[in-house]
């Protein structure tokens, strides 16, 4: 993999670099800037090699298909209010271009001095950057003497900005690198794409809402781990395919067949949650109970019961690996957030006696929420990332791309 140490000179040189500034606005105002401030460290160690920075990033979808959205969507996810904060975050110039290409951005491309950086409008303004626009990719490409890669969690799509720019770079012999945030990611997730026996057992833990999200990261879990344990609203499904009732629990009744051969693949290295705190109204729980085996009456599972939580709390406890993703329950409603929290627990339990890793969006955001950053070996900024990297092998098109 080609890092920022492999990188030559850079001094005057125009480095493009794709970070994720992809941060929650509130108001006019960034709530959560971890984002920026996690990009910071690349952007400084390329500063300090003298380099003119100019940052591509995407805010939020903008839904350039349906014109009854497309401008709420663009006005709601400008980057301008970005580019002070940079400035004042980094103590140095951080200049904006509203052009996301064409003569204003090369213009003030061309005004850059070393040590500066100038901050371009949202990539998906430009309905060529999902496309992976060749015309897109080509007018950066014609700006930038080299291209880093610090976007981990836009790395699973090849669009103009993470494929397209950079392959062009290559084509014409320009250098091209990851930066230290996309680096950190590739070197934890590696160790949980492919496990050596030395660290195994491998215990995975699958949760969150949808099996048909996670088709192919559970096929792949199943073959690469030792123990699979399955909970959060997934787990119906899986029950309703065994002829169990499920109430009013949400599951996907075209997954049946799906599950069903997952679990006969799986065979013992499945372990399902066997029992269910639940309850009577989603929106409005007033009446608790917890169901072995099954779901009673009109009744709706919402967490993993205590049996279950013993359960995978002692599988836990064998792991010299482990890889979580998805939450055991609705950990945003306080009455359910026991099972996502004894998770937590037992990983802060194992300490350094195993490599641990969270990917996953709302799982990460749980271990958060509950101030277990520390006690996870790792935990991904690129929820649907870090699971295409598991589903490909570590396959990812804007890591390949940088690859020799
Ligand atoms: P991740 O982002 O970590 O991959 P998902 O997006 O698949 O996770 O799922 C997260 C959502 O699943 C959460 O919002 C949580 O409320 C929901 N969820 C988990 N368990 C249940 C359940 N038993 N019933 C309903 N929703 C659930
Ligand atoms: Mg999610």
């Amino acid at each position: 993999m080609k890092t920022l140490a492999t990188l030559p000179s850079l001094t005057n040189k125009t480095v493009f670099v794709r970070v994720d500034f992809n941060v929650p606005l509130k108001d006019g105002t960034i709530r959560d800037d971890n984002r920026i401030v996690a990009a910071l460290p690349t952007l400084k160690a390329l500063l300090a090699k003298g380099a003119k920075l100019v940052l591509l990033s995407h805010l939020g979808k903008i839904r350039h298909k349906d014109p009854t959205k497309l401008e709420g969507d663009i006005k709601k996810n400008n980057l301008t209010i970005v580019a002070p904060h940079l400035a004042s975050l980094l103590g140095v110039k951080v200049d904006f271009s509203e052009a996301t290409r064409g003569d204003v951005l090369n213009q003030k491309v061309k005004a850059l001095q070393a040590g500066t950086i100038l901050l371009v409008q949202n990539t998906r303004y430009e309905v060529g950057e999902e496309k992976n626009d060749l015309g897109l990719a080509q007018a950066w490409a014609d700006l930038a003497d080299a291209f880093v890669m610090d976007a981990f969690g836009s790395a699973h799509r090849a669009h103009a900005s993470t494929a397209g720019l950079p392959t062009l770079l290559k084509q014409k012999g320009k250098p091209v690198a990851v930066g230290y945030l996309v680096e950190k990611e590739l070197l934890a997730l590696a160790k949980v794409v492919k496990v050596e026996p030395s660290a195994r057992p491998y215990v995975a833990i699958m949760g969150g809402l949808k099996v048909s999200d996670k088709i192919k990261v559970l096929e792949e879990l199943i073959d690469k781990c030792d123990k699979i344990l399955i909970g959060g609203a997934m787990t119906y499904t899986f029950l309703k395919a065994q002829g169990k009732h499920v109430g009013n629990s949400p599951f996907e009744g075209d997954q049946l067949d799906f599950a069903r051969h997952l679990m006969e693949k799986a065979d013992s290295k499945l372990v399902l949650a066997s029992d269910f705190v639940s309850t009577n109204s989603f929106d409005n729980p007033t009446v608790f109970e917890t169901y072995e085996g099954e779901i009673q009456g009109e009744m709706m599972g919402m967490d993993i019961g205590p049996k279950t939580i013993a359960r995978f709390q002692a599988e836990i406890a064998k792991a010299k690996t482990l890889f979580w993703n998805g939450p055991m329950g609705v950990f945003e409603k306080p009455q359910f957030t026991q099972g996502t929290l004894a998770i937590c627990e037992a990983v802060r339990q194992l300490g350094k006696s195993a490599f641990t890793v969270c990917g996953g969006g709302d799982s990460a955001a749980a271990v958060a929420q509950f101030g277990f950053m520390d006690d996870f070996s790792h935990v991904s900024t690129g929820g649907g990332a870090s699971l295409e990297m598991i589903e490909n092998a570590g396959h990812l098109p804007g890591i390949d791309v940088i690859e020799d």
